[in-house]
């Protein structure tokens, strides 16, 4: 037997007859077409075709070669899916004739570690999902999909994890036979807010395993009466949902790159230039790792009812300070930017070339943060930068940023630039029902 005979004869055995053909569009959204097993072989050599067009992101060409893409299945990425009987899910990277294809975020994240492969590095992260349980009220109005859930500091609220608990246990029971190893799950700062965590992977497989954990919570809040959200900021008086990526670099013997235990913050000279880099390219990163028009309400300083939104507006760094953009902990560090809107494969390319920027430039650090940065923001002191105010200012950044444009790539810059700006374009000119509240009858 050749090896797609042996996986072909595993998966049968164990009633499998279809494959979904997962790829992701270029808002990290996944799409994907159901084929038959018997035919692996093409699908892994050869392909599923898309439409380019049909995909945001994709659309190279409405005619001729370029206008379809092939998603060539991952052979070691089949699993069964527990919420598709006799369907197997596989991770897709897009080619097209016969080359990957320059708007495939899953490449674009390829091609970024082959460039820390050739360091003889490898990148692990740990990526933290905050996500909100949602429904819509009768007057059509969105709220937490649980209506007791109405504490002002709801964290680690049990009596929501008791009412939520079918959700949650599916969710445990799922994601585990889908090979998560789970660590925890909590109700977070806002009302209808959980969080789950599992263990830290390969970059590469960890933003594989967070597409799979979105379409896991999308299908399983469905099943029991809510959504599955990851807008950033639906709730204008409380926090909103991050999704911090814990990073750490190993070396071709294991050692961990970042570490440095006689350093005060336990982090070495890498660690602090790639930092800098972070800190260096923030601006443009916003509009990659916190890419909606709503991302923007969640990286700014209100307070909520629950006192402070732990979200980051600052371009600093500190030990195991929260109120920053980058966090040290235990000599690894926490980016505190992305949010779940983002596409998770974009998302960790830009920041491992903002951070290789830094480590390649040796950029200096500016000191650590020692202070409670909302404390100070509330007193009227002066603050250090802040990240870009909103998402066209952020794509203004990136236009600008020829380290990330280079590293991503022009047909991938130019699809996202055109897209999010149609997207800045639309927001600035509708008008919402604050402009009604405030101005209708005020002059
Ligand atoms: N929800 C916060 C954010 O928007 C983070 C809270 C935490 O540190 O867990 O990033
Ligand atoms: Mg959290
Ligand atoms: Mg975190």
């Amino acid at each position: 037997m050749n090896q797609y005979q042996t996986v072909m004869a595993d998966l049968k055995a164990k009633g499998i007859h279809s494959i979904l053909t997962q790829f992701c569009d270029l808002h990290g959204v996944a799409k994907g077409k159901l084929v038959p097993l018997g035919a692996l072989q093409e699908w892994v050599e050869y392909g599923a075709g898309f439409a380019g067009p049909s995909i945001w992101g994709t659309g190279l060409g409405r005619f001729g070669a370029r206008s379809e893409y092939y998603g060539r299945v991952q052979i070691d990425s089949l699993r069964p899916l527990p919420f598709m009987p006799g369907v197997a899910h596989a991770v897709c990277d897009g080619y097209a004739g016969g080359q990957p294809l320059e708007t495939c975020s899953r490449q674009l994240l390829k091609a970024q570690l082959g460039r820390l492969r050739a360091r003889g590095m490898t990148l692990w992260v740990g990526i933290e999902p905050e996500f909100f349980l949602l429904k819509q009220n009768v007057h059509g109005q969105w709220c937490s999909a649980d209506e007791q859930d109405q504490l002002d500091k709801p964290s680690y609220d049990l009596k929501a994890i008791y009412r939520n608990r079918d959700f949650l246990d599916d969710m445990r029971q799922t994601l585990t036979q889908l090979g998560f190893d789970l660590q925890q799950m909590d109700h977070e700062d806002a009302r209808g807010q959980y969080e789950i965590n599992y263990k830290f992977d390969e970059a590469l497989a960890a933003a594989d395993r967070f597409m799979l954990f979105k379409m896991t919570a999308h299908v399983l809040a469905e099943r029991h009466g809510s959504v599955f959200s990851c807008m950033p900021k639906p709730f204008a008086d409380a926090p909103g949902s991050g999704l911090h990526f814990h990073m750490s670099l190993t070396d071709a013997d294991g050692n961990a790159v970042f570490h440095a235990p006689d350093d005060a913050l336990l982090l070495s000279e890498h660690a602090y230039q790639f930092t800098a880099g972070l800190l260096h390219h923030a601006d443009a990163l916003s509009a990659l790792c916190a890419p909606t028009v709503n991302s923007f309400k969640r990286l700014a300083c209100s307070e909520s009812a629950s006192g402070t939104t732990w979200a980051p507006v600052w371009k600093t760094y500190g030990d195991n300070n929260r109120t920053c953009l980058v966090r040290s902990v235990a000599g690894r560090l926490e980016w505190r930017l992305p949010d779940p809107s983002c596409n998770v494969y974009v998302a960790i390319a830009a920041t491992l070339a903002a951070g290789l920027d830094g480590m390649d430039h040796q950029l200096e650090a500016p000191p650590a943060c020692h202070e409670d940065l909302y404390e100070r923001f509330s007193a009227g002191d002066l603050m250090p930068d802040r990240l870009p105010r909103d998402l066209g200012q952020a794509l203004g950044a990136l236009s600008r940023n020829n380290v990330l444009k280079d590293a991503l790539g022009s047909e991938f810059c130019a699809q996202f630039l055109a897209l999010k700006r149609h997207e800045w374009d639309d927001y600035c000119q509708s008008v919402s029902s604050w402009e009604f509240a405030r101005y209708a009858q005020a002059f």
